[in-house]
């Protein structure tokens, strides 16, 4: 298996580092300790991050004085001037998440210190509409009531119990995680709960309706966990008369019942955690890859949960996950850190330019010579910028030292100021003088500057070095889109909202968009093709996302894989910036939707925060959008132009559902 932190030298980058072969060598020696720091999990990777930190202050040498023959300094430019303050951590409410009409899901949350936050936003990617409450009486206004973290003896009163224990029967729809108690056994049709914690994967019941469009053979086991640490609670459901799927011992891991018209699911592991693995980047040992290859770990898990929402609520609209409609998502991103590669990187744009795409390109403000490369961002390299931005290409940071070792770097000060900050890269581990803040206010600040183009948005470290301050620091800096992560180590195909700390507590108002798609891998990017094709058909079934990394450090198989690519998927595929997708993400999360009935017509409601271009609806079968301007419908597919601030519309419905 490859390691992607062996990104040494970005592919021909090498050929003209200012490194000897024999630190070459060095270079490879070193890839196994540090390709773990992304994927461990939280205690070895603190530890990780300890380590690595130490080895760079700790250390007997003297720090380097960087020569200012080895700055490049733009005349007159200095800054930025505002200090950058990175707010405490805190606690994020569920109250946050409490108002909304009974066609949403209810998530009945039964203990507030738990990972709900993981749920919440896998509910917010899959965009299925939901409410946050403590009160089994809210829940029980909905007719999907999802109860999660446990269900324990002490979780509700006995008058709670009977009356959720009555949904299913009533027809609505009863969903659970870690069922321990409460006297439901019944209900959902097992006769005991017994721990299974050592269950590496789930292997899902094709047979049942709920897995129908589960058609790739790559969602029909469900990873849990690889390593102790890891360890996801699991249970098992004995003596299940109906199940979902079931552990590699043959032991229940989801039951499902059906009723008259109502359903009922037992879940047998913590799903909020299991979200945040992913969400966090804390997934060692679930994922065999990280890039380049299917992992729909988590995008199972919420397909599953849609469904049953889906099938439990006659009025459930979702919203969609591709704008305009279309089926896939893609974004052409490029990572500018070598000396050729701010020149090529303008023969990439015009090609996007000529088809009407706009491409992010992530550009390393190399100021400095060191370790790893000559200066190119200097006044040559402010020209190729400034072309990028003519050409509308989204400008977005590279940092300035692209460090491997950034994830052990201190926060700093926030008064980082070019050109008074000279972090120096020494080798693959050792960086001097360097700051989380210093090179995320720093390359913002240059880029923007010197770009001219709308102050940037965007951000992916080099060798996606990913400390677990990370999430709070763009927030401080300014930043609302990441970059960081990857789409396998993620587990997941779609964007998602980061955490404080990497953690599971607070929300921070940024959104993470995987690398799905990278050049570094062999064989050559030129001879993958096929590859990534079948990866972005495999994504498209459920509306995910396609972040295609290259470097342009070359054009060749590079540029004609983008053409390419390109030329396959148009048809099905939106493209756009990582801003763009951004911003039409970031507003699509703030949105909300309900839905009413009576007896003449369906009312469905959009309030939207934010303006947004193109939101897609699925609405159930057989409704039929009430003409007006600005909306069509395409099957069960709705497509509005813009929506901002409420929106309102009518359906005919065959057979009309109503909410009581
Ligand atoms: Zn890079």
């Amino acid at each position: 298996m490859r390691d992607p932190h062996g990104r040494v030298g970005h592919a021909m980058a090498g050929l003209s580092r200012l490194v000897s072969q024999s630190r070459v060598i060095f270079i490879t020696s070193m890839t196994k300790p540090f390709h773990g720091p992304m994927l461990f999990g939280a205690i070895t990777c603190s530890l990780l991050g300890l380590v690595v930190w130490s080895q760079v202050s700790i250390t007997v040498e003297e720090p380097p004085t960087v020569n200012s023959n080895d700055v490049f300094v733009f005349q007159g430019v200095t800054g930025p001037t505002e200090k950058t303050v990175v707010a405490p951590p805190g606690v994020s409410s569920h109250h946050a998440y409490a108002v909304g009409g009974p066609s949403r899901l209810a998530v009945l949350l039964t203990e507030e210190r738990s990972n709900w936050l993981g749920l919440a936003h896998g509910l917010k990617s899959i965009g299925v509409p939901f409410v946050v409450t403590r009160d089994y009486r809210e829940a029980l206004k909905h007719r999907v009531i999802l109860v999660y973290p446990t269900m324990t003896g002490t979780s509700f009163p006995p008058e709670a119990f009977r009356a959720l224990g009555a949904v299913p029967r009533n027809g609505g729809t009863l969903i659970a995680t870690q069922v321990l108690g409460g006297g439901l056994e019944e209900v959902f049709g097992y006769s005991e709960t017994v721990m299974a914690s050592r269950n590496q994967e789930i292997r899902w019941n094709r047979a049942h309706p709920l897995l129908e469009r589960m058609t790739d053979p790559a969602e029909w086991v469900t990873k849990l966990n690889g390593k102790p640490e890891n360890l996801i609670g699991t249970y098992s459901y004995g003596q299940a008369r109906g199940m979902l799927g079931t552990y590699p011992d043959g032991s229940v891991a989801v039951t499902a019942k059906d009723y008259d018209k109502g359903h009922a699911y037992a879940i047998g592991i913590d799903l909020g955690a299991l979200l945040l693995k992913g969400y966090n980047n804390r997934s060692e040992g679930f994922t065999t890859s990280f890039d380049n290859r299917f992992d729909p770990t988590l995008d199972v898990w919420l397909r599953l949960l849609k469904g049953m929402y889906q099938a439990g609520e006659p009025n459930a609209v979702t919203i969609g996950t591709v704008p305009f409609g279309k089926s896939l998502s893609v974004m052409f991103t490029h990572d500018v850190d070598f000396t050729q590669s701010m020149a090529n990187a303008v023969d990439y744009a015009e090609f996007e330019r000529s088809k009407g795409l706009t491409g992010t390109y992530f550009i390393q403000a190399k100021y400095i010579r060191d370790y790893n490369d000559d200066i190119f961002f200097d006044e040559q390299g402010a020209r190729y910028l400034a072309r990028l931005s003519d050409l509308g290409m989204e400008l977005a940071s590279h940092t300035v030292a692209h460090s491997a070792s950034f994830n052990g770097f201190p926060m700093g000060t926030g008064e980082e100021q070019y050109p008074g900050y000279r972090p120096f890269v020494k080798t693959r581990s050792k960086a001097y003088g360097a700051t989380i803040l210093g090179e995320l206010r720093v390359s913002k600040f240059l880029i923007d500057r010197l770009g001219g183009g709308p102050a940037m948005v965007s951000f992916r470290p080099g060798e996606l070095s990913n400390p677990f301050g990370l999430p709070q620091a763009l927030v401080a800096t300014g930043f609302r889109y990441s970059s960081t992560a990857t789409a396998n180590n993620s587990l997941t195909h779609l964007p998602y909202q980061m955490t404080y700390d990497r953690l599971s507590e607070e929300e921070v108002d940024v959104f993470e968009f995987p690398v799905t798609i990278e050049d570094e891998e062999l064989p050559p990017m030129g001879e993958r093709l096929p590859q990534a094709l079948t990866l972005a058909k495999q994504v498209a079934r459920y509306g995910g996302t396609v972040v295609v990394l290259i470097h342009p450090n070359i054009l060749g198989h590079k540029l004609e894989f983008e053409k390419q690519f390109y030329e396959a998927v148009k048809d099905r595929a939106w493209f756009g910036s990582i801003r763009e997708f951004g911003d039409w993400w970031s507003a699509r999360n703030a949105l909300h939707v309900d839905v009413s009935a009576d007896v003449h017509r369906t009312t469905v409601s959009i309030n939207a925060p934010r303006r947004i271009s193109g939101m897609t609806l699925e609405v159930p079968t057989g409704w039929t959008l009430l003409p007006q301007k600005g909306v069509m419908q395409d099957g069960r597919t709705i497509i509005l132009d813009v929506v901002e601030q409420t929106r309102v519309l009518h359906f005919a419905v065959a057979g009309a559902h109503r909410n009581s």
